[in-house]
């Protein structure tokens, strides 16, 4: 994970902070960031008059949400080379920041584009979030997803990483690495059309993960249906990036997946949103969540913002209302989840010491519902003050 882009110093006042999802939400105090760290909480803060202070009249405070499925592929992330880019700006602003998200794992795009962004966050040309990339992805040997197509020139389709062999996923994984890519993603059950998922051979997806991991990176999985859930099961990939769609016969390789402690992003509201909205086709992918759960699966908040038009979040937490998570199960899987699967101890709860990444809730009610953590008054990373560009 990346430092922060500023060495900040950020004083808040009267802020209700809920640490961590299994602590109570606290009445308002003072929290000090000094040096882009959380350096104090509960103290009435006297400083020496130069430290930036903000009254947050009592508003809830987290630690800075994470966002594991993100894509960069939409129109606007190509004004990446201009030096002017408001569109680019506003982008970022409506997609991630003003949704809370101080972290965001992109699971597909391309690393041009990807990588010539955040190094304009990082440089402090854009206000932004962390964003950590897969870069292009890795599909199934001639499974390129119906919906990519139309994104790739079939001039440009033999650049696509569609391994056949195990030396072909190794190199693969190490080609992506050596571009910028910070995790793996693997189309471990690709539709090739809205009707037919190809899986990846079952030797080629092991043999990626096994060079994933020998170089220290988590994997991440496109399931699909059941045979792409077995598929990811078998080479133990790290988590599942979404719920299988197609959920017939996947039960008992999920609650297997669970107990082995792989992973789930859900991405429920982009089902309805993008394929169909009507509960015949839904209730299963909830059901799934829920057994999933149900069997100890842990969960990592993602939405496939980026493929998915719509960038609201409050869809996505009511879904996993629906399918029976808690407003504090919605914020483990927003801060807790991710920073200890990422093992970033420095990251996910509100704790001195650690990075001053922060979401602040325009509510202050300390009983936060699940549509409160829609609702963001403001956004910090290492004590910068990310979204809105000021306060009032
Ligand atoms: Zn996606």
């Amino acid at each position: 994970m990346s430092d922060t882009l500023d060495d900040g110093s950020l004083l808040l006042r009267n802020a209700r902070v809920w640490r961590r999802p299994d602590e109570s939400v606290s009445g308002p105090q003072d929290v000090l960031l000094r040096g882009g760290r959380i350096a104090g909480i509960g103290l009435s803060a006297k400083t020496d008059g130069g430290t930036p202070e903000v009254d947050l009249a009592g508003r809830v405070t987290t630690a800075g949400f994470w966002n594991c499925h993100v894509h960069l592929t939409e129109a606007v992330w190509s004004e990446r080379s201009r030096a002017h880019a408001p569109g680019l700006q506003s982008a970022i602003d409506d997609m991630m920041l003003s949704r809370g998200f101080v972290t965001v794992v992109d699971l597909g795009s391309l690393p041009r584009t990807t990588n010539a962004l955040i190094q304009r966050i990082e440089t402090g040309q854009l206000r932004g979030p962390a964003i950590v990339t897969a870069g292009i992805g890795i599909r199934p040997w001639r499974g390129i997803p119906f919906y990519m197509r139309d994104l790739v020139p079939w001039f440009a389709r033999w650049m696509l990483p569609m391994p056949l062999t195990r030396v072909g996923a190794r190199w693969a994984v190490t080609s992506q690495l050596r571009t910028g890519a910070g995790v793996v993603k693997l189309f471990t059950g690709s539709y090739v059309t809205p009707e037919r998922v190809k899986p990846m051979r079952a030797a080629v997806a092991r043999a990626a993960v096994e060079q994933a991991h020998r170089q220290g990176v988590r994997v991440f999985a496109h399931p699909s249906n059941r045979s792409g859930t077995a598929v990811a099961l078998d080479a133990a990939v790290d988590a599942l990036a979404h719920v299988p769609d197609d959920t017939e016969g996947t039960a008992e390789l999920l609650a297997e997946a669970a107990r082995r402690g792989m992973r789930m992003i859900p991405t429920l509201h982009m089902f309805a949103s993008t394929v169909r909205s009507d509960p015949e086709y839904l209730r299963p992918i909830h059901e799934a969540l829920s057994d999933f759960i149900r069997h100890g699966g842990k969960v990592l908040f993602g939405t496939d913002v980026g493929y998915m038009p719509e960038r609201e979040t409050r869809p996505e937490f009511e879904a996993m209302a629906d399918a029976g998570m808690s407003v504090q199960d919605m914020l483990r899987a927003l801060t807790t989840e991710p920073a200890s699967f990422f093992a970033d101890e420095e990251r996910g709860a509100v704790d001195v010491g650690h990075h001053a990444d922060l979401t602040i809730l325009d509510t202050t009610s300390e009983n936060v519902r699940p549509a409160d953590l829609a609702q963001i008054y403001a956004t910090i990373r290492g004590a910068k003050r990310i979204w809105p560009a000021s306060f009032l």
